[in-house]
């Protein structure tokens, strides 16, 4: 589950880890009295105001503004709220925007020099163990300082059993480049970052920037975190931070029937019984030259309804040229399986406009295929798998 900035933060703080301190608003009025608010107590003038949605790159997109004065504030708020916020990493038409946190601006100059880092903590899947990612060269795309000067990005693994161990936030801090107080905030930083993921069962943080000011204080400004779904069960107050507004609709629907669905670019819908199935499915649509409009497990139990709703789901898509249905009669028998396609076909009626074909193999597999070739529906049946490859091909042609 991806949080907003503002969310993220309010975690981090909550284990003691320095941010920038903002307030969210939704409204300008909101907005200038979070502004004033902020001033009362840190004693900041200048604001800057973020719009919130779930994407990064908000900065280049017209999404971060400094705010002077309480006007600015306002005008800056009423303009960003209610935006569609285009960046690198949003879809290309935009993310509407709801909301905006309104923050101390943190920039303020002073004798020694502001640095911006970037610092992300995630597993490591291939060594088991927890990994801090840092750079010197914060505030921009991680991804180009990886293509362009890889040797500024270094990495801190961290094993799970032990937890960070003193000597590697010195480490950190260290290969920072920091020293006196800057060197001490910063372990403190990195310590009290790694205790937070830890103890909110996140799968990923990133910090981009970690600001040090110029009066040597180390902050965070920026928040991206993702909270481990399979851990939501133990963090019951986490689960209201869920803004389904910024999550894909059919993804959202077909969860709430129990449906594993993930949306995805192409043009061959699936519909598939089990997982791996599901990815070899999406291989085979691969191989012949379609690519696959979403994931879709249906799971072991491919009754009727169940089939008519995964139809619903996948044909919300408009890119769905054809579908391909790829069932294994494993513990669900084939014919029954067949019998709701047609059901469900026939309940649909107009709504299925483009052709639809059909694998089932395992259990009374033959019953459902003359099921299928004898229904009149735009169906058509395959046995083998590069039959159905073959007759997806001819379809989207
Ligand atoms: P992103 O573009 O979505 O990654 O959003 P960030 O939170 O990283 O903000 C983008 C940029 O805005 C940062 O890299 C900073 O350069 C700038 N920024 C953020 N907070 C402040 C602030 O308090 N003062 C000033 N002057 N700039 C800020
Ligand atoms: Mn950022």
């Amino acid at each position: 589950m991806n949080l907003h900035e503002y969310q993220g933060k309010e975690i981090l703080a909550s284990y003691g880890v320095a941010i920038q301190r903002g307030v969210v608003a939704q409204t300008p009025e909101e907005a200038v009295a979070a502004a004033k608010k902020i001033t009362d107590e840190t004693g900041s003038g200048w604001h800057v105001i973020k719009a919130q949605i779930h994407a990064g790159g908000r900065g280049k997109g017209g999404g971060v503004k400094i705010a002077k004065n309480l006007e600015e504030v306002s005008s800056i708020a009423n303009q960003i709220i209610g935006m569609q916020l285009i960046t690198p990493q949003t879809p290309p038409e935009g993310k509407p925007v709801h909301q905006v946190l309104i923050a101390e601006d943190v920039y303020y100059p002073g004798a020694s020099e502001i640095s911006e880092f970037y610092v992300s903590v995630l597993l490591n899947r291939s060594t088991g163990k927890n990994m801090i990612m840092y750079s010197t060269e914060g505030g921009m795309d991680i991804e180009t300082v990886a293509e362009e000067t890889p040797h500024l990005i270094f990495t801190e693994e961290i094993d799970p059993a032990t937890g960070m161990m003193p000597f590697q936030a010195r480490k950190i801090a260290f290969n920072l480049g920091l020293s006196g107080q800057a060197f001490k905030g910063m372990i403190k930083f990195i310590s009290a970052l790694y205790t937070a993921y830890d103890k909110s069962d996140s799968s990923l943080f990133e910090i981009n920037p970690v600001l040090k000011t110029s009066d040597d204080k180390i902050l965070a400004v920026d928040a991206k975190v993702s909270i481990d779904d399979n851990a939501l069960f133990r963090h019951k107050d986490y689960i209201a931070l869920r803004d389904i507004r910024e999550e894909n609709p059919i993804e959202v629907e077909a969860g709430e029937v129990g449906l594993n669905y993930v949306d995805l670019d192409g043009n061959v819908g699936c519909m598939v019984n089990g997982a791996g199935l599901a990815m070899a499915t999406m291989d085979l649509i691969k191989q012949t030259g379609g690519d696959p409009a979403n994931f879709l497990d249906v799971g072991g139990t491919a009754d009727a309804a169940r089939v008519e709703t995964a139809f619903r789901l996948i044909l919300k898509d408009p890119n769905v040229k054809a579908i391909l249905v790829n069932i294994f009669g494993g513990i669900v028998r084939c014919d029954r399986v067949a019998q709701g396609i047609v059901d469900a076909y026939k309940n649909l009626g107009d709504a299925i406009n483009v052709p639809i074909i059909v694998r089932l193999q395992g259990t009374n597999a033959d019953i459902a295929k003359e099921l299928i070739d004898s229904s009149g529906l735009n169906v058509l049946s395959a046995t083998a798998f590069q039959e159905a490859a073959d007759k997806i091909q001819q379809a989207i042609k």
